[in-house]
């Protein structure tokens, strides 16, 4: 058992994996992951659709996708694994004129953010794209060619076996139960092995983390919402490649995974809690909103092998939680994303890196804004381009 760390970081997913590569590459490689899986990615990252985009509605979310496209580029010369990114864009097609303001305004913020491949496209462009759309209230929409996917397990393992390469230890089957804190600063992890003197301990528990921040005494809003994805069987008559398509009138949207198309629906009548079993009720609802959009959907069967539920980590203004928790000295959060913590995973590794060894970061212009305190001051940040 190790007994002292200069860092430690709770939970082995792409965030803790990411913080740990980002540690290692700037020179901190005394630093152990804490998992209490027998394997990485059992959580949320080895759920997760993959999808990686920097048509957001703020700056910082903005900033922190342009970063994770440019990172996603060069990923397989940084870690020597294939992040496997298929800039294959994302495709907003809007149905009303409000939301044709919206990407609009959006387009506007990605612009003065530095995005360069972000375009308003005209209804004729999205029947170009997709002809077997049903766009007769189709009004035009956004694309952005260097939005795509990634494969969230592979980015994890890169990032994991560089740092591991660097010296970083994985400690797994390995539960932390408590955090010791003492005047105000931390001093130790209790794991279900044993104790791990630190200074530094990172909260990387994904829709755990509420739990986790608990162990220090620190309140953060983050709360576990399930979100199901349904596969199809093979499919033929959709473009190849094929963007992601996101259809505003319903927020239903797919891309191709595989043979078939991989489709996601945000069910408003989801509550919050720890839920992962897929429920069969839902491919009825969400075929309804596939079928409305995409006709031939009425003939493509659905693979029930491949249909599966995971969590979402969700703040109240859907944005993450980046930065050391006010009043304990030496915790660090890298929480809350929101449904976008794959993408948003290069940013906040290196963010929480450049805070724990400098204290300041340039990867976006205002960190600050990510702060924990926001919650309790009453300065949301809103997002509203939530998937
Ligand atoms: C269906 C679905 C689709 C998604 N689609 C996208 C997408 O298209 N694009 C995107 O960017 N994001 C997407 N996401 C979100 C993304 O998957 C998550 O934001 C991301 O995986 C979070 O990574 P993480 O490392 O913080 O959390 P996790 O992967 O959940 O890792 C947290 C780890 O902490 C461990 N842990 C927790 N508590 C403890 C403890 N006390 N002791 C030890 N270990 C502990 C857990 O076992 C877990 O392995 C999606 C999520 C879901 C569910």
């Amino acid at each position: 058992m190790v007994e002292t760390a200069e860092v430690v970081i709770i939970g082995g997913g792409i965030v803790g994996s990411s913080v740990a590569y980002h540690l290692a590459d700037a020179g901190c490689t005394d630093v152990l992951v804490i998992e209490r899986e027998e394997k990485q990615g059992m959580g949320s990252t080895g759920k997760s659709m993959g999808g990686v985009r920097a048509q957001f509605a703020t700056p910082v979310n903005i900033e922190m996708s342009i970063y994770a496209i440019d990172f996603f580029n060069r990923f397989e010369e940084a870690t020597g694994h294939t992040p496997d990114y298929r800039p294959h864009g994302y495709l907003f097609a809007a149905t009303t004129e409000a939301h044709l303001d919206y990407l609009k305004s959006n387009l506007e913020r990605q612009i003065d953010a530095g995005l360069k491949n972000a375009a308003m496209v005209a209804a004729d462009d999205i029947r170009r794209i997709v002809p077997q759309l049903r766009s007769d209230d189709i009004l035009g929409g956004s694309f952005c060619a260097t939005d795509g996917f990634v494969d969230p397990y592979s980015v994890m393992r890169g990032f994991a076996s560089r740092a591991k390469d660097r010296g970083v230890r994985f400690l797994m089957e390995t539960e932390v139960t408590g955090i010791e804190v003492d005047g105000g600063e931390v001093r130790a992890v209790k794991t279900s092995r044993g104790k791990v003197s630190t200074r530094i301990v990172v909260n990387a528990g994904g829709p755990w983390a509420g739990l986790v921040a608990g162990l220090a005494g620190v309140d953060l809003p983050v709360r576990p919402l399930r979100r199901q994805l349904v596969n199809t069987q093979r499919c033929d008559f959709l473009p190849t490649p094929l963007p992601m398509i996101i259809d505003m009138s319903s927020g239903f949207h797919f891309r191709r995974e595989g043979e078939g198309i991989l489709m996601a629906w945000p069910d408003p009548e989801e509550t919050y809690g720890f839920k992962t079993a897929f429920d069969p009720e839902f491919i009825e609802k969400i075929l309804i909103r596939a079928v409305d959009r995409v006709p031939a959907f009425a003939d493509l069967p659905v693979n029930p092998h491949r249909c599966w539920a995971g969590m979402y980590e969700v703040t109240p203004d859907h944005h993450a939680v980046l930065g050391e928790a006010p009043g304990v000295k030496g915790f660090y959060l890298a929480n809350g994303f929101s449904g976008h913590g794959v993408m948003h995973s290069p940013a906040t590794g290196r963010i929480l890196s450049d805070l724990i060894l400098a204290g300041k970061t340039d990867v976006v212009s205002d960190v600050r804004a990510l702060g924990v305190e926001r919650f309790a001051e009453g300065r949301l940040l809103e997002e509203t381009a939530v998937l």
